[in-house]
């Protein structure tokens, strides 16, 4: 039998009677998060909740480990980041899951994290802070910002499976605090835009 898609198990306990027990941070199938700490990983972007969990960054993990009797069944299966999945009871009695999950402390989401990385990047170029000051009041002035640095980070060396250094965030708020201040807009759009 084949293991439940990650979305064939959220489905399962976003209509248990035990999900506050086994996944009290899952809210919505439109919403992919680790069941134990809530933390939610990229592919927001994905067109369809289905591609959203199947692309999510996510384990399956067994309730009952398959060696301890377990079945590869949605009810025996939860989905938890690999922080959460690595220090989860391997044990035979479902409730010590309930019992570690109930204690495991919130995650923020990776896009959060994101977001804190460049603010630290951003404290470091006050150059970057005078531009985005001094382009404020300009018509579709955020609209410039986020083109110039989208454009700069396609052109940047990402680290495979570390993602954007910080020296990296640091080198792209530079360079676009300089196209900022000289109105260089000419940006190459993102992928999928018009
Ligand atoms: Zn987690």
């Amino acid at each position: 039998m084949a293991v439940p898609s990650k979305r064939e198990i959220a489905q399962f306990w976003a209509r248990s009677k035990q999900r506050d027990e086994f996944a009290p941070h899952l809210y919505g199938l439109d919403h992919p998060c680790c069941f134990a700490c809530g933390w939610f990983s990229e592919h927001w972007d994905k067109p369809t909740p289905r591609a959203r969990w199947q692309r999510a960054t996510l384990d399956r993990a067994h309730i009952v480990p398959r060696s301890l009797g377990g079945a590869d069944t949605v009810d025996n299966l939860l989905l938890l980041c690999r922080p959460c999945h690595q220090e989860s009871p391997d044990w035979s009695e479902p409730r010590e899951m309930a019992r570690w999950i109930a204690k495991r402390p919130e995650r923020p989401s990776k896009e959060w994290e994101t977001l804190e990385a460049w603010f630290a990047a951003a404290a470091k170029v006050p150059e970057f802070q005078d531009a985005l000051a001094t382009i404020a009041g300009e018509p579709g002035a955020q609209q410039r910002a986020m083109d110039v640095l989208r454009d700069l980070l396609g052109q940047a060396g990402v680290h495979f499976g570390v993602g954007i250094s910080p020296g990296t965030r640091v080198a792209v708020l530079r360079g676009a605090a300089e196209r900022l201040r000289d109105g260089d807009t000419a940006a190459i759009p993102a992928d999928g835009a018009p």
